[in-house]
C-alpha cells in the first residue's frame, strides 16, 4: 500500500524504534505513548482493519500474540501485567489502516474502556 505509513515503516522508507521482528510480525515504539511502556504490533503484511484479515491474516494475528508476549518480556512487564487493545475502524478509535495491537504497561493502567 503505496500511502500506508505502516508499511513505510514495514520497508524503511520511515524511520521507527523497533523493539521486536520476525518473519510476520514488527513492532516498534508509539510516537506518542500513552504509557510509559507502549509498543505497536503490526503484521508486516498490508491489512487494513481487523474485519480484513482473512486466514492468512489470521496467522498474522496469531503470530502478534505470541510476538507481544515476547515483547513484553522484553520490557520486564509480562510479571507485572500489560494490555493488549486492537481498535477497529473509525468508532472503534482507529486512525493507522494498517492493522496494529497496542501494547500498553509499566504503569497501573486505568480502566478506560469506553
Ligand atoms: P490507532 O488509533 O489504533 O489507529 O493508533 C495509531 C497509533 O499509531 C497511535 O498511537 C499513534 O501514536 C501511532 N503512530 C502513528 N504514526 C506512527 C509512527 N510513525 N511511529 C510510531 N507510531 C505511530
Ligand atoms: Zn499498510
Amino acid at each position: 500500500m503505496d500511502d500506508c505509513i505502516f508499511c513505510k515503516i514495514v520497508a524503511g522508507m520511515i524511520p521507527c524504534r523497533k523493539v521486536y521482528e520476525d518473519e510476520r510480525v514488527l513492532a516498534f515504539e508509539d510516537i506518542q505513548p500513552m504509557a510509559p511502556v507502549h509498543i505497536i504490533l503490526i503484521p508486516k503484511r498490508h491489512i487494513a482493519t481487523l474485519m480484513d484479515a482473512d486466514a492468512e491474516g489470521m496467522a498474522d494475528l496469531q503470530a502478534m500474540m505470541v510476538a507481544a508476549r515476547a515483547v513484553a518480556k522484553l520490557k520486564a512487564i509480562d510479571a507485572r501485567g500489560f494490555r493488549l487493545v486492537i481498535n477497529c475502524n473509525e468508532e472503534g478509535g482507529q486512525v493507522v489502516f494498517h492493522l496494529h495491537m497496542h501494547l500498553l504497561g509499566g504503569q497501573k493502567l486505568r480502566c478506560g474502556l469506553a
